[in-house]
């Protein structure tokens, strides 16, 4: 793989304001004026580059942000949406019709797991979740109907990692389309030129990072971006999960420091797993050599950005969990919330939480025990300082 530079692609990417600002002018409009009646039409049937008409197609400021991130996974295209799932729905429904089957990592976002197994078959849609890791598994799976391979490079919330240009060969055998989730590792890890089709994130995580709104994206090839915005049979279109362009304006100016964040999350939470596998703790962490996917992480990976901000403690018990999230709440070490990517450490029970969609028998069959935590840790100053409070917090609870 020729080297690619995320972080480089963004930083070169201008847009000054229409009064020689540096920033972009939001374009606070929904619907646009023609000067004649021809362009309009022509603009609607897709032919009148340039011009908009409608915002929930496009709108100014929304192109500029799915421009960077296009940059960004080094794909021709790509469209924001208002929510990761707004993105992931889209792309599910343009891609599959009835009588059509996904393979799908049986370790994936709740949310997206919960419109696999129960709504698509309501479309006569039906997905098969297995052990992604296996790609011999995956290859078993697929049949004549099969359509997409799905799966998160990085798996929420058990860190599993996806062999993403594996992956992307049995797609090609198959003639199958790879969806990839990157969320958990924006500008670590570009899935598109390890042979991935379609590229999602949520926004919503690190890549705007401020925890002050939802948002997601679709990367891939100009085809299938104007196909998703067909106005006749395209998903994102007429499913209308469209960002606002004041959010988009937000997303895209945190993207800017979206490397600086990345390097520090990773940072500290490779220092973090370090010392708490060095405790004798059940840590989960892609940058650890334990890890069983650390050398399949290592071959895909950005270097400089590391291993992200993800990682998984497992204390035991629910009630030790519990116990543990809210005193370290209460000693201001994180807080006790679902999502991730802030600047403040977040914490939660996954299986009560982010997974309840999948039920109890399923969670222990794929390691998602009672006592684990998944922290998102955050871009603390001092990680020393925070690790040894936070060892504190797990002494006096007797979980060390
Ligand atoms: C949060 C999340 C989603 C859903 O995104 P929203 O912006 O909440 O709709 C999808 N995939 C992953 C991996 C996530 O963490």
């Amino acid at each position: 793989m020729e080297p690619f530079h995320p972080a480089d692609k963004i930083q070169d990417l201008q847009y000054f304001g229409e009064f020689g600002g540096v920033n972009p002018s939001i374009s606070d409009s929904s619907t646009y004026t023609f000067l004649s009646a021809k362009t309009m039409f022509d603009t609607f049937e897709g032919n009148a580059e340039g011009c908009y008409l409608y915002s929930r197609h496009s709108s100014p400021m929304n192109l500029y942000l799915s421009q960077a991130l296009a940059a960004m996974e080094g794909t021709e295209s790509a469209n924001v949406a208002a929510s990761g799932m707004g993105a992931i729905t889209s792309v599910i429904m343009q891609l599959c019709h009835a009588g059509d089957e996904i393979v799908s990592s049986r370790t994936i976002y709740g949310g997206t797991y919960a419109f696999m197994k129960n709504m698509l078959p309501n479309w006569g849609i039906k997905t098969h979740f297995v052990d992604i890791t296996k790609l011999e598994v995956v290859e078993a799976a697929i049949n004549a109907q099969t359509k997409v391979l799905y799966c998160e490079t990085v798996s929420n919330p058990l860190l599993e990692v996806a062999d993403i240009e594996g992956l992307a060969n049995l797609a090609r055998k198959y003639n199958l389309k790879l969806v990839v989730d990157n969320t958990f590792s924006p500008l670590s890890v570009a899935p598109a030129k390890l042979g991935a089709d379609v590229v999602i994130h949520s926004l919503t995580k690190f890549i705007n990072g401020s925890s002050d709104t939802v948002g997601g994206v679709v990367c891939a090839s100009q085809e299938f971006i104007n196909d998703l915005k067909n106005v006749n049979n395209g998903a994102m279109m007429l499913f209308g999960a469209t960002m606002d362009s004041l959010r988009a304006s937000s997303i895209l100016k945190n993207l800017r420091t979206l490397h600086i964040r990345m390097k520090q999350h990773s940072h500290n939470a490779l220092y973090l797993a370090t010392q708490f596998e060095k405790d004798g703790l059940k840590v989960v962490y892609p940058g650890l050599e334990s890890h069983p996917s650390h050398a399949v992480y290592s071959k895909m990976l950005n270097k400089e950005y590391g291993f992200g901000g993800m990682l998984t403690l497992d204390v035991g018990t629910l009630d030790r969990a519990n116990a543990l999230m809210e005193l370290m709440q209460h000693r201001n070490l994180g807080y006790l919330a679902v999502s991730l990517g802030f600047y403040k450490t977040l914490f939660s029970a996954p299986g009560t939480s982010t997974s309840s969609e999948i039920p109890l028998e399923e969670q222990i069959e794929m390691g998602l025990t009672d006592g684990l935590i998944r922290f998102s840790i955050g871009l603390d100053n001092d990680i020393e300082r925070t690790y040894g409070l936070m060892k504190s917090c797990m002494i006096e609870l007797g979980i060390l």
